[in-house]
């Protein structure tokens, strides 16, 4: 039994396993054998699957989104997840993704539509909702979602530039989207009281979101260390 994975073929080498043992159907061992030798291969190729899959986060916009808008999240994640950014091409929104009120879009439906088993952060410059049942509101306008763990996300700048200079959207913009891509990462929502920490639930409200700092408080930074062995 291998007690921890390792990304080189090589040991192989080194198993006293004679070929012409292995493929003797009469060698009681047979089978055993053959699952051992297997194994470390198997292992490698995992192994070297997760290690070297590319760090990459694609910003997708959904509908037109302002050039400068991308390029400032794009920086932004690069410097906060040391992940590198690919812009994708603009795709179009459509009316299968509008809320019920079919005055804005459903987070959950984008989600759903553009699921992409790449790290994907959709921004848009519609309004986005959910329906909140603990709400009893029919539609709860946000500024984004995302899975948790997963790899989608969604972020809508709309609410985010109400009432506010170019300087704060910008600052707010950038906690949202690394909150939702820290969902994606596996971060729940903080429990740590630390409210510089941006992983906190604003829970709707943009003076929670100002209060934030582009900052993960220790607790945050550990879990997503030790969970998704991204390690700030
Ligand atoms: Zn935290
Ligand atoms: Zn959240």
């Amino acid at each position: 039994m291998l007690d921890k994975p390792y990304c080189s073929a090589t040991l192989i080498i080194n198993r006293r396993i004679k070929f012409s043992q292995l493929v003797n159907p009469q060698n009681s061992f047979y089978l055993l054998k053959m699952k051992r030798l297997l194994l470390p291969f198997y292992l490698a190729i995992t192994c070297c699957l997760s290690c070297h899959r590319p760090k990459v986060v694609y910003i997708q916009p959904l509908g037109h989104v302002e050039e400068s808008t991308m390029n400032l999240v794009k920086a932004a994640v690069e410097k906060f997840y040391h992940y590198k950014c690919i812009v994708k091409p603009e795709l179009s929104s459509t009316n299968d993704i509008l809320a019920d009120s079919k005055t804005r879009y459903e987070a959950n439906r984008i989600l759903s539509k553009f699921n992409s088993n790449e790290n994907t952060l959709i921004l848009t410059e519609q309004d986005i909702a959910v329906v909140n049942p603990e709400r009893h509101s029919k539609e709860w306008g946000i500024f984004g979602l995302g899975y948790q763990p997963g790899t989608t996300c969604v972020v809508s700048v709309f609410r985010l530039k109400q009432n506010a200079s170019i300087a704060l959207f910008h600052d707010r913009l950038i906690k949202v989207c690394l909150h939702e891509i820290g969902h994606n990462f596996g971060l729940p929502h903080c429990t740590s009281g630390d409210t510089r920490c941006l992983m906190r639930d604003a829970k709707g409200s943009i003076k929670e979101v100002d209060q934030a700092q582009v900052f993960l408080c220790p607790q945050c930074r550990k879990q997503l260390c030790s969970g998704s062995g991204i390690c700030l």
